[in-house]
């Protein structure tokens, strides 16, 4: 009998429909080449839940999304929504979502494609080659610590991190290091900050269960410089909140297009992925948003919630494939493109060399 998994799928607002389509044509590829089944649940989030229900995360979505093995997101918001109030608008429920689910490790990987290295800012030569993940702690630390109180001439936040929160993350940076290069390097503020010298402690005590992995620290403000200087260096970045805010939106130019890149945010239940960004509404509509951040969460999804690591690697390898072959969406369109594609052109494509082998 062959396996079976539930996939939820969010289409959202905005592009998030037109992205999340193609996902599914590349995922219904895959499991076909490789064997396995998946059901797909729809469930609504931000303006499209807004619209039909009158709030952006309803009840069903919050149950909907616990019966799933993973679940597959596009994006969500518009100006249609910007002049509810806070609690009613599309991002309130997505991080409502977010926090329901529990997922406390926010998965970045930053992936330079050779043929899109003169889209980096930086120098092809320095970005050529780069692949790296940054693993963040994404619900503690100071965004989270308490107290915090804004006083009329006076204002303070906590920056707190247990043991075990430390830990678990660690974990997930390192199980994912043995899925890659077997590198990891902790990144905190230890020479300064209590709360590093804790982080620091614990993920070198948690190194001693992953012998093939080689551990490095490193001060914040230098990873910083290093990502810019010589981002090929690294391999798997571990870090806390706030840190991982900053160091995964600098590494996400380095390759050059926000329409290229996959995020996934898991924890103990399931997990959640999704492009890294927004819901485009400028373009939406138009049939060209670019779907590969989308597709390329989708492979996320099936490597570290399935563990389907071949399915996975037909859509990594499919991607590669067709920017080596010049297909290109409007936005990287002024990169050695050989043929300017639709988004759903773009998904016949990577669906199409996914299904091969
Ligand atoms: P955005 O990421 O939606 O768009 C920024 C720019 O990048 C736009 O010019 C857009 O056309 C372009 N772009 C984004 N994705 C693209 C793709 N796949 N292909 C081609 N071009 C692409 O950010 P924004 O304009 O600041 O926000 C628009 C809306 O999205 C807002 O309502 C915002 O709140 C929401 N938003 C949602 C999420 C999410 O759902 N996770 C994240 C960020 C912003």
């Amino acid at each position: 009998m062959s396996r079976s998994y539930t996939i939820g799928i969010i289409k959202g607002d905005g592009i998030g429909p037109e992205i999340v389509d193609e996902a599914i044509k590349v995922l219904d590829a895959v499991s076909v080449a490789e064997g396995f089944d998946l059901d797909y649940k729809e469930m609504l989030l931000g303006g499209a839940a807004i619209d039909a229900t009158g709030v952006p995360l309803p009840e069903e979505t919050i149950a909907g999304v616990k019966e799933c093995d993973a679940v597959l997101f596009g994006a969500i918001g518009g100006p249609k929504w910007d002049k509810l109030e806070r609690h009613l608008r599309p991002e309130t429920g997505l991080l409502g979502l977010r926090k329901a689910m529990g997922t406390f490790a926010n998965l970045r990987p930053a992936t330079v494609y050779d043929e899109l290295a003169n889209a980096s800012t930086l120098k092809p030569d320095v970005v050529r080659g780069v692949d790296l993940m940054v693993v963040r702690e994404l619900t503690g630390g100071i965004y989270f610590g308490e107290p915090r109180e804004l006083l009329k001439d006076r204002a303070y936040n906590t920056m707190v991190y247990t043991k075990g929160e430390i830990e678990r993350i660690a974990r997930v940076a390192f199980d994912i290091a043995m899925k890659r290069s077997k590198k990891v390097c902790s990144v905190d503020k230890a020479n300064v900050l209590e709360v590093s010298q804790l982080w620091r402690d614990t993920v070198t005590l948690i190194a001693k269960d992953y012998p093939e992995v080689a551990l490095s620290h490193m001060y914040v403000d230098n990873a910083a410089m290093q990502l810019v200087r010589d981002p090929k260096q690294f391999d798997v970045i571990l870090t806390g909140n706030i840190f991982g805010d900053i160091l995964s939106d600098i590494a996400s130019m380095l390759s050059g297009s926000i329409g290229l890149l996959p995020s996934a945010s898991t924890g103990e239940g399931v997990g959640l992925f999704e492009p890294i960004h927004g819901s485009a509404p400028d373009i939406a509509g138009q049939g060209i948003a670019n779907p590969l951040a989308t597709i390329s969460s989708a492979g996320m999804m099936l490597r570290y919630a399935l563990g389907l690591d071949n399915a996975a690697n037909r859509i990594d390898n499919a991607i590669k494939r067709a920017l080596r072959e010049g297909y290109r969406t409007g936005d990287i369109g002024a990169y050695d493109a050989k043929e300017i594609v639709s988004c759903s052109q773009m998904g016949d494509i990577i669906a199409n060399y996914a299904s091969r082998k």
